[in-house]
């Protein structure tokens, strides 16, 4: 039944792999957009350079990017001319240029009452490319304030109608935007389809202004897959596409230059790092938006981080959170407490690390950055460890893990999800490697053929050797499912087990004296004994038959201790081939006897592996007739005992129980 299911999740991976793959390649790609040469695109800049004003205002439109105060200046002046009022296209031009300007003034709010203007009068005049560009322009806003929600349903509508009128300018730029929006929902391979749709339109406008934003972007991309070769490769190429255009404002570089310095650091490259940051901050003017400020802040603290330079870090990280306007920033200012919380950590404030990644975690949210929010949930789980606080260390652990996924963590489960995630990045990595710009799409193209073979022979083979590797997996898996029938299916629990013979681990046995700390009244009056029992030679078996057949032996082991064990003790893996059980007087039976049962089953049935019947032996050296208290204060010190008597009987011939001294 469940190799059944796993078949199927791996053929249905494989498969959407397949389509996936094979998409590029048009195979049946339905709903792209059908290319001919008789389609007329629509281009608003071509009606208005035809009237007497167009190029003016189009050239007060570009200066708008880069130099506010002069742009507004000329802007005014134009508009104040009688022949202002002769065309609507003047207007809307008017108001896409104040837009712009206030939001290189970083005046946001003015900016967007611009964007709303620009709605209205597409509205009021029936201009359709009109009112696609003003809903562009608003979601470009929205998400810069984190409310994506909103932004899609602008974008979706922009698209919509710029689809309908063959608007393809605006179609790039709504592609780059609904890319962005995909990252920071971290859907990378949604991300990376609205980037290609955006490269595949900038093929027949190759001037496009979103050419280089778009390349740069891609980079984002793989900087989340952690690709750094292949991010500092297109960030290469996104600067020097920049580099080609005079139009671009100077926050791209900013952006690009910020970029490859965390990339640096992420490789723990100081030098380069230093380096990009140094650069990034040249581009960085007095009038600067808050977010770039951020951007760049966030960078140098990074690079100081690096440097091992905490205080200094912290300091920066600081400064970006008192920048004016950071908080209607939340991607940037969590940003900027994740790493002013690394630097906390560094220092040993783990109080103060947890305090920031808390605050970060919030503004995480409030874009809904899984990415992000599942890197603060390990580094709090980190942080809280490190102050010995180990329910919140778990709490956030298991949150870590679970991330915005609701996967069920039994052992098994939780091994298919981690097959999957890899199968996922695998097709992204293999899709990436698909998506090139420009003139590499072309080559593909010339390829293609050839390269539809190797991908689908590449893919099937991968699916195989999935499917194999699943089938063995669950066959082991059945084994043990026995083993870990009792336990439970949370995280919290699966840390405390261990992975090969589902017993617990030592983390447990520490939380069972903490609970007995906290209440030990059903243990009042019971009578315990404490042993640590070692298998034999063991490292023999391995030596003889293999790690396998030593594992299988091990499981095999840990099986009987069950089954012979009262249910109520405790049996731990302490390592290796070594168990720690803690097990109470039953009326009936003592739990030396138990032991004595336990013992010589082991040395009288032999353990039955694929290398045939294996003789084993066990020594154990216990304490017996303790107490809760005593079991609750000496702990230690009774591990310590029975571990000494442990070593006597491997000293006096093995196989044997040793309680006295
Ligand atoms: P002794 O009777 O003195 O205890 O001898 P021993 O060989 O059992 O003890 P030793 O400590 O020399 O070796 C223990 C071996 O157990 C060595 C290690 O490779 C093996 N071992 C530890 N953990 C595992 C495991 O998870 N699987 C397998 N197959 N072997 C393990
Ligand atoms: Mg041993
Ligand atoms: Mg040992």
């Amino acid at each position: 039944m469940k190799i059944i299911k796993s078949v199927s999740i791996i053929l249905v991976v494989g498969v959407s792999l397949l389509l996936f793959m094979l998409g590029p390649f048009g195979l049946f790609d339905n709903d792209r957009p059908v290319e001919t040469d008789t389609t007329v695109v629509f281009s608003p800049d071509e009606l208005l350079v035809k009237l007497p004003h167009g190029n003016a205002l189009l050239e007060i439109l570009d200066l708008s990017r880069f130099d506010g105060d002069e742009a507004l200046i000329k802007i005014n002046l134009l508009a104040e001319l009688p022949t202002f009022k002769d065309h609507p296209l003047y207007q809307a031009y008017y108001f896409m240029a104040m837009n712009n300007i206030m939001l290189r003034l970083g005046r946001i709010d003015d900016a967007s009452t611009y964007a709303k203007k620009l709605l209205d009068f597409a509205e009021q005049e029936q201009l359709q490319w009109l009112k696609a560009s003003a809903l562009s322009e608003l979601a470009i806003e929205r998400t810069k304030r984190g409310d994506l929600d909103t932004a899609l349903t602008y974008l979706n509508e922009s698209e919509r109608i710029a689809k309908e009128i063959n608007y393809e300018g605006l179609l790039i730029k709504s592609y780059n935007s609904l890319g962005v929006i995909s990252i920071l929902s971290s859907d990378y391979s949604k991300a990376q389809e609205y980037f290609h749709q955006g490269l595949k339109l900038i093929e027949t406008n190759p001037k496009h202004l979103y050419h280089s934003k778009i390349i740069g972007n891609l980079a984002v991309i793989y900087i989340y897959l952690e690709e750094w070769n292949k991010a500092i490769a297109y960030i290469a190429q996104s600067k020097e596409i920049y580099g080609q255009d005079k139009r671009l404002e100077p926050a791209i570089m900013t952006i690009l230059l910020t970029n490859e310095s965390n990339v640096y650091f992420r490789l723990g490259n100081t030098l380069q790092a230093r380096r990009a940051y140094a650069e990034a901050r040249q581009t960085l003017e007095k009038d600067s938006s808050a977010r770039l400020q951020a951007v760049v802040l966030n960078s140098l603290s990074n690079v100081l981080y690096l440097e091992q330079q905490y205080e200094s870090a912290i300091a920066e990280s600081n400064r970006c959170l008192g920048l004016d306007g950071i908080q209607k920033l939340p991607l940037q200012r969590g940003l900027c407490y994740k790493s002013k919380a690394h630097s906390n950590m560094a220092l040993g404030n783990y109080s103060a690390a947890i305090e920031d990644l808390h605050a970060s975690i919030k503004d995480n949210i409030k874009i809904a950055h899984t990415a992000y929010i599942t890197g603060n949930y390990k580094s709090l789980s980190q942080a809280y460890e490190k102050l010995g606080n180990s329910s919140d260390a778990l709490k956030y652990f298991k949150l870590y893990y679970l991330g915005d996924k609701e996967v069920l963590f039994d052992q098994r489960q939780s091994e298919l999800y981690l097959l999957e995630e890899s199968f996922n990045a695998e097709a992204a990595r293999n899709a990436f490697a698909l998506l090139k710009t420009k003139n590499e799409i072309q080559d593909l193209e010339l390829e293609g053929q050839t390269l539809v073979t190797r991908v689908i022979l590449g893919v099937t083979f991968c699916v195989l050797l999935a499917l194999g590797y699943v089938i063995k997996k669950n066959l082991d898996i059945e084994n043990k499912n026995q083993l870990l029938q009792y336990s439970n299916t949370n995280l919290v629990e699966l840390s405390t087990r261990d992975a090969l013979t589902g017993l617990y681990n030592r983390r447990h046995f520490d939380q069972f004296i903490l609970s007995l700390k906290q209440d030990n009244s059903v243990y009042r009056d019971s009578n315990f004994t404490i042993a640590i029992m070692d298998l034999d030679h063991f490292k023999k078996i391995n030596d003889n038959y293999g790690h396998d057949v030593g594992d299988a032996v091990l499981i095999n082991v840990a099986k009987r201790f069950l089954l012979q064990l009262p249910s109520s003790g405790l049996i731990i893996r302490w390592g290796g081939e070594e168990f720690i059980c803690v097990i109470e007087d039953q009326d009936d039976i003592s739990s030396l006897d138990q032991l004595h049962k336990v013992w010589k089953v082991i040395k009288d049935v032999p353990v039955a592996t694929v290398a045939g019947d294996i003789d084993i032996t066990i020594s154990i050296g216990a304490v017996t007739d303790v107490s809760v208290s005593q079991l609750m204060m000496n702990h230690a010190e009774l591990i310590k005992r029975a571990d000494e008597r442990l070593y006597k009987a491997k000293h006096s011939g093995r196989n044997q129980i040793i309680a006295v001294d």
